[in-house]
């Protein structure tokens, strides 16, 4: 039977590999039932970019809006999964805007399935990013949510940070470091709610697709 929906996210604990130089998860437990505490709770510190996240305009735009300015309604809805197949320049995988031209986009919101980052938990700068070029065409095809499942539409090493760049100039919406590997190309309702911090740059969420044919007809 198929699953009623996927969960995209990915698993958030001390194992989980932040960016270079960005702030990883850590988890204490402040109050224990077991050392005779009314009940157990827990601290968390991270940066905002680690683990499945969305980024606010404002991460990479001074004047950006910032997440708890973004509308809702941009991370709920149709969206396209689509596997593309990177190609190597120099290297390092790159989709193109000849890679994306061929996707038959029916929703505002597109994930790229490349499959160049698997492991969660080491960090590797060889992952796919994105030509500026191809942030184009798919801005003419009416995308306003670019999903990948590598942690940066941009090279690791990129300090200019163009795709994401061009993506805020055409008004497109940055979701970062999904697991695609167990979900089908096809058709979906994509659901990523980011918290609510005031004045934030980004947001974990958590990030499930629901099969969009089940959804449709719902209100
Ligand atoms: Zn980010």
């Amino acid at each position: 039977m198929k699953p009623r929906f996927y969960d995209l996210s990915m698993p958030l604990s001390e194992k989980t590999a932040p960016f270079p130089l960005d702030t990883p998860f850590s988890r204490v437990e402040t109050m224990r039932m077991e050392d005779g505490d009314a009940c157990n709770v827990t601290v968390i510190t991270m940066s905002v970019h680690v683990g499945t996240h969305v980024d606010a305009p404002y991460h990479y735009d001074e004047q950006g809006l910032r997440i708890d300015e973004v509308a809702l309604e941009r991370y709920i809805g149709k969206a396209n999964v689509f596997t593309v197949y990177p190609r190597e320049v120099d290297g390092i995988p790159i989709i193109t805007a000849d890679d994306v031209r061929e996707l038959s986009i029916s929703a505002e919101r597109v994930l790229l399935h490349t499959e160049t980052y698997p492991e969660y938990a080491a960090f590797h700068a060889n992952f796919a990013s994105i030509e500026p070029d191809a942030i184009d065409v798919l801005a003419e095809r009416g995308v306003r949510l670019i999903g990948v499942d590598v942690p940066s539409v941009d090279k690791a090493t990129s300090k200019t940070l163009p795709a994401h760049k061009r993506c805020r100039e055409r008004e497109i919406l940055i979701l970062e470091n999904l697991r695609l590997e167990h979900v089908p190309d096809g058709d979906y309702e994509l659901i990523a709610l980011p918290l609510r911090i005031a004045g934030g740059d980004a947001s974990p969420v958590r990030a499930v697709l629901r099969m969009y044919a089940e959804t449709k007809d719902m209100t």
